[in-house]
C-alpha cells in the first residue's frame, strides 16, 4: 500500500471497503476526494484521478488522544504496581524524574513516533520543565499544555512567568499553546485564577487533573491525608495554600471561565460536578484516560452511557506509560468497547475523533472526514471481513494502523513497534 500512497498529487481520490467519518455511522464502498490536503467530497461521482483502491481496509478520521505525558515514553512498563495509590506512585514518578539523564526529549520524540504509527493526527502533551518539540513532528500535531505547580506564592509568580513565555514561543517552535494548572491539591487557587484569565486573554484551551483520587478530595476537605504527607515529603505542602472544605467544584468554576477546559480524569466528580460540567459543554470536556484507571484500580468510572445523556462531552486519552503499558489509542477504544458493549459504537469513536477535536478546540480542522476538514485519515487492516456490526472492525483486536495521512500527506506506514499485551 505505502508505493501508492508515496509522493501523493495534489488532487486524488482513495477507495475503501469500510469508512468511518466520524460524524455518523459506516459507510460500505467508500470514496473520499482530496484536494491540497483537504476533504473535498465523500461521493463516489466526484473522484478525481488518480483514484488509489486501498483494497479490503478501513478509513477513520485520524485519532486525537487528548491527553497524554510524552516524557515518559522511553518507560518499558510502568512505574509501581497495579492499584498503587497515587501518592506513592507521585514518589515514584518524582524520583524517576530526578535520576533521568538528558532532559525529557529523548522520550518526546518516542511517544510522538509511536503516536504516529498508532493512528494519532493530534494529540494534548503536558509540557513541563525543559519541554521541546522534536523536529519530526508535524507541525500543529502537539497540543502543549504548560504546567504549572505551585502552592507558595513565589511559585505561583513563577509559573505565570514560564507560562506566559511558552505561550509566546508556540509559533516557531510548532506547537498549539495550552496551560495546565496541575491539579487542585498542587495549585493555588490564585494561580489558577491568574492562569484561566491568562487563557482567556489569549483564547488557548486549559487541562487540569481534577478529582482523580480519593486522597485529593481528603486533601482539599480536611487538609490532610496520604496526599498532604506526600507534599510534605517533597517539601512543596503549603498548610495555608488551599481554605478548608474545599472541593473539585472550587476549581470548576474558575475553569469554566477558560475558552476550552479539559478536565483530566475527573473519577471522583459528584452528580453535581458532573451536571455542571454538562452545563458548561461548550467549553468544558471530561477526559477518560480507560488503561489508567484500570491501572489504578479506581472505583468504577461513571458509566459512559449515562454521562453522554447528561450532556457531559467525554473524550479519551491514554495519559503517559508511566500508567499505561503504551500509548495505543485503538487499545482504549477496545478497551471500552469491551466493557460498555451496549453503547453505539459511534459514541464510541466520538470519544478519539469529534469529541477529542472539540475538547482540544481544534474541531474545524480535524476529527472527522468530512468536506473541508484536513484530510487527516487513519488506513486500518482487520482480521476480521464482515462483521455484524461494523463498529467492530475497528475494535478487533488484530486491527494494525496501516497508514497514516496528514493534511493529506503519507506520514506513516508498516507495522509500529511491537507492542506489549494489555
Ligand atoms: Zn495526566
Amino acid at each position: 500500500m505505502f508505493e501508492q500512497l508515496a509522493n501523493l498529487p495534489t488532487s486524488f481520490s482513495l477507495r475503501a471497503c469500510w469508512l468511518f467519518p466520524g460524524i455518523c455511522g459506516a459507510v460500505a464502498d467508500a470514496t473520499v476526494t482530496i484536494h491540497a490536503g483537504r476533504i473535498v467530497s465523500l461521493s463516489k461521482a466526484d473522484a478525481i484521478a488518480p483514484v488509489i483502491d486501498l483494497g479490503d481496509v478501513v478509513l477513520l478520521p485520524g485519532l486525537i488522544n487528548a491527553h497524554t505525558h510524552l516524557e515518559f515514553s522511553e518507560l518499558p512498563a510502568p512505574l509501581g504496581q497495579p492499584g498503587m495509590a497515587l501518592p506513592d506512585w507521585i514518589q515514584l514518578v518524582v524520583a524517576w524524574r530526578r535520576e533521568r539523564t538528558g532532559g525529557p526529549g529523548a522520550g518526546i520524540a518516542a511517544g510522538i513516533g509511536e503516536s504516529l504509527a498508532g493512528g494519532v493526527t493530534a494529540l494534548g502533551e503536558i509540557a513541563t520543565e525543559g519541554w521541546a518539540l522534536p523536529h519530526a513532528a508535524p507541525p500543529g500535531y502537539v497540543t502543549a499544555f504548560r504546567e504549572s505547580i505551585g502552592l507558595s506564592p513565589e511559585r505561583a509568580a513563577m509559573c505565570l512567568d514560564a507560562s506566559r513565555g511558552f505561550l509566546g514561543a508556540s509559533e516557531v517552535a510548532g506547537y498549539l499553546p495550552g496551560l495546565s494548572p496541575h491539579a487542585p491539591y498542587t495549585v493555588r487557587p490564585e494561580l489558577l485564577a491568574d492562569l484561566v484569565a491568562l487563557a482567556t486573554e489569549t483564547h488557548v484551551p486549559v487541562a487540569m487533573h481534577v478529582a482523580e483520587s480519593r486522597e485529593e478530595l481528603e486533601l482539599l476537605r480536611d487538609g490532610r491525608g496520604a496526599m498532604v504527607d506526600m507534599l510534605t515529603e517533597l517539601g512543596a505542602w503549603r498548610a495555608d495554600a488551599i481554605p478548608p472544605g474545599a472541593r473539585p467544584m472550587d476549581s470548576l468554576r474558575v475553569l469554566a471561565q477558560a475558552p476550552r477546559t479539559l478536565v483530566i480524569h475527573g473519577n471522583y466528580l459528584d452528580d453535581e460536578e458532573l451536571d455542571f460540567l454538562a452545563e458548561h459543554g461548550d467549553r468544558m470536556s471530561l477526559v477518560y484516560c480507560p488503561r489508567t484507571h484500570d491501572y489504578f484500580r479506581h472505583a468504577p468510572y461513571h458509566d459512559l452511557a449515562k454521562l453522554s445523556k447528561r450532556g457531559v462531552r467525554v473524550c479519551l486519552g491514554t495519559d503517559s506509560r508511566a500508567s499505561n503499558p503504551d500509548l495505543d489509542l485503538l487499545a482504549e477504544l477496545r478497551f471500552v468497547a469491551q466493557r460498555a458493549p451496549h453503547l453505539p459504537g459511534e459514541s464510541i469513536l466520538a470519544l478519539a475523533t469529534t469529541n477529542a477535536a472539540s475538547a482540544l478546540g481544534i474541531e474545524s480542522e480535524c476529527g472527522a472526514i468530512a468536506v473541508g476538514r484536513r484530510a487527516d485519515l487513519c488506513v486500518l487492516r482487520t482480521s476480521l471481513s464482515a462483521a455484524r456490526d461494523p463498529f467492530e472492525l475497528i475494535w478487533d483486536a488484530n486491527a494494525t494502523v496501516e497508514a497514516l495521512l496528514i493534511a493529506g500527506k503519507l506520514f506513516q506506514g508498516g507495522p509500529g513497534p511491537a507492542k506489549r499485551a494489555t
